[in-house]
C-alpha cells in the first residue's frame, strides 16, 4: 500500500515511522528544502519535547469533551516510549524534558535516522498543492511532480510561525473535503495592552500570577516571570493565558486581566504588611520601602498608573490611595487589547474539530483513508512540551492506523 504524508514536521514523521510496516512504501513531501524546520527551533533549540506533569487541563480545544479519548494516561506513555525508542536520553529539569544533548538537532537526527533506516521516501523542495480523489487513489500535484497514494496523513501544521512552512494549507484541503474548521487563532503568543505605561516597564521581569478577569472573578491563573516590554506583556505565564485571550478578542475588543505582584505574600491584607513595614521605616518614599521586593521602576509605572506621588512616605498618603496602592500590588488590573500575530505565535488555537475524526485511528469520517495528524487538528496546549507531544501523538495514531489493512 501507498501511503503519503504531507508536511515533513514532528507530527509528518511520527506518522511515517509508524506507517512503515507490512510492506507499506511510506511517502513523506515536504515543501521546505529540509525537513522539521520548526522542530529546531523549539525550546530555543533545546527541545522541551515532554512534560512529567501531565493533566488535561494542560490540553485545549472546542471539542472538550472528546479529548481524554486522545489526551489519556496510556496515550501519553506512547509518546514518553517513542522518544525512547529512538534512543532519546531525557534531561528533565522541573518535569520539563529536554534531550540530554541539550540540542534539538538530536531529536531531528533521530527522527530522520529511523526513516531512513526504514526507507521511507522524504522528497522535499515539494510543495503539495492540490489533492484530489480519484476512483479510490489520492492524485496528489506538487511543484515538481504528480503523485498516487492509497491513503493520505495530513500533516502540515497551522498558521503558526509560517516562516518555517506552516501557511495554513491542510485546513483548505480538509475543507475541499468537506471538513468544518474550528476557527483559528494565534496561541502561545505575546499579548498587547495600551495601559500608557508600556514605555516605563518595558525591559523589566518580574515573578508573577496572572489571571483572566471573567465576569469580575479571576480566572484560569497562570504563574511564572513576565516580561513588561514596549508592546505590553510576555513571558511563559502570558503566552499560557494568550489563547484564551485571542479566541475572545474575536468577539470583543479587549480582556481584563489581573496581575499580582506580590505572589509570596500569602495573607489577603496587604495594607497592613505595607503599615508594619513603614513602621520600620518611617522616612522611606513608596520606592524606597518597595524596592526590596519589586523592580523600583514598576513601582514607579504603578504609581503613575494610580496617580500617586511615588516621593510620598507612606504616611504621607490618604488612607484611601494606601488601599489603592496595596490592592493594586495584589490585584491590577490591565486590559489586553490584542496579541502579536502568526508569525510570532508558537501554535494556533482551533483547527479540524475532533468531533469529524475517528478519535481512534484519526481518519476522516468524511473520506476514507484520509488521515489528519499535529497541528492541524483542534488541539493545542501549554508551553512545557504538550504540543509536541500532540504532534508526536497523533501522528502515532494516525501512523499506525493507516498501516493497517484496507
Ligand atoms: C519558536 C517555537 C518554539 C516552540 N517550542 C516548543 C517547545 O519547546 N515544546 C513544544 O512542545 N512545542 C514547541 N513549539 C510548538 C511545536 O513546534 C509545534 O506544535 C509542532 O512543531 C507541530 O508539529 P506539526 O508536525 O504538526 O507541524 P510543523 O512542525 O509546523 O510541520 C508542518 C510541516 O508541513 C510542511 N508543509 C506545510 N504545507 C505544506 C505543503 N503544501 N506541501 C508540503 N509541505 C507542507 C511545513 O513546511 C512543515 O515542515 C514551538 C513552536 C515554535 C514556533
Amino acid at each position: 500500500m501507498k501511503i503519503g504524508i504531507i508536511g515533513g514536521g514532528p507530527a509528518g514523521f511520527a506518522a511515517a515511522i509508524k506507517a512503515s510496516k507490512n510492506n507499506n512504501q511510506v511517502t513523506i513531501l515536504e515543501k521546505n528544502n529540509k525537513v522539521l524546520k520548526k522542530l529546531l527551533l523549539t525550546g530555543n533549540g533545546k527541545c522541551n519535547y515532554f512534560n512529567e506533569v501531565q493533566d488535561i487541563s494542560k490540553y485545549h480545544s472546542g471539542n472538550e469533551e472528546e479529548m481524554p479519548e486522545i489526551i489519556n494516561e496510556k496515550n501519553i506513555q506512547m509518546v514518553k516510549k517513542f522518544w525512547e525508542d529512538l534512543g532519546i536520553i531525557p534531561l528533565i529539569k522541573n518535569g520539563y524534558y529536554y534531550p540530554f544533548s541539550g540540542t534539538a538537532n538530536s531529536m531531528k537526527m533521530a527522527l530522520v535516522n529511523k526513516a531512513s533506516d526504514l526507507n521511507i521516501n522524504i522528497i522535499t523542495d515539494c510543495e503539495v498543492l492540490n489533492i484530489i480523489k480519484e476512483k479510490k487513489v489520492f492524485k496528489v500535484t506538487t511543484s515538481i511532480d504528480t503523485y498516487y497514494f492509497d491513503k493520505i496523513i495530513i500533516a502540515t501544521g497551522s498558521y503558526a510561525y509560517p516562516q518555517t512552512g506552516s501557511t495554513g494549507f491542510g485546513y483548505e484541503i480538509a475543507q475541499e473535503f468537506n471538513h468544518t474548521i474550528v476557527p483559528v487563532c494565534p496561541s502561545l503568543v505575546q499579548l498587547k495592552t495600551n495601559t500608557g505605561l508600556e514605555k516605563k516597564w518595558q525591559g523589566i521581569r518580574s515573578n508573577v500570577i496572572v489571571g483572566i478577569v471573567d465576569e469580575g472573578k479571576i480566572i484560569n491563573e497562570q504563574s511564572g516571570e513576565m516580561q513588561f516590554t514596549d508592546y505590553g506583556i510576555s513571558g511563559i505565564c502570558a503566552f499560557n493565558i494568550s489563547g484564551y485571550i485571542s479566541f475572545v478578542l474575536r468577539y470583543q475588543k479587549s480582556q481584563t486581566i489581573s496581575i499580582n505582584f506580590i505572589p509570596w505574600y500569602q495573607e489577603n491584607d496587604f495594607k497592613s504588611f505595607m503599615t508594619k513595614r513603614a513602621s520600620s521605616f518611617p522616612k522611606y518614599d513608596l520606592i524606597t520601602l518597595c524596592e526590596t521586593f519589586l523592580n523600583y521602576k514598576l513601582i514607579a509605572a504603578i504609581c503613575h498608573y494610580l496617580h500617586i506621588d511615588s516621593k510620598k512616605t507612606w504616611y504621607d498618603l490618604s488612607e484611601e490611595e494606601q488601599v489603592k496602592f496595596a490592592s493594586a500590588l495584589r490585584d491590577f488590573r490591565l486590559e489586553v487589547i490584542g496579541t502579536k500575530d502568526y508569525l510570532s505565535s508558537q501554535v494556533c488555537r482551533g483547527g479540524i474539530p475532533l468531533i469529524e475524526l475517528d478519535l481512534n485511528t484519526l481518519e476522516s469520517f468524511l473520506e476514507p483513508n484520509l488521515y489528519f495528524a499535529g497541528e492541524i487538528i483542534d488541539i493545542d496546549g501549554d508551553c512545557g512540551g504538550y504540543n509536541l507531544t500532540i504532534a508526536i501523538l497523533t501522528g502515532i495514531i494516525a501512523g499506525t492506523s493507516a498501516a493497517e489493512g484496507k
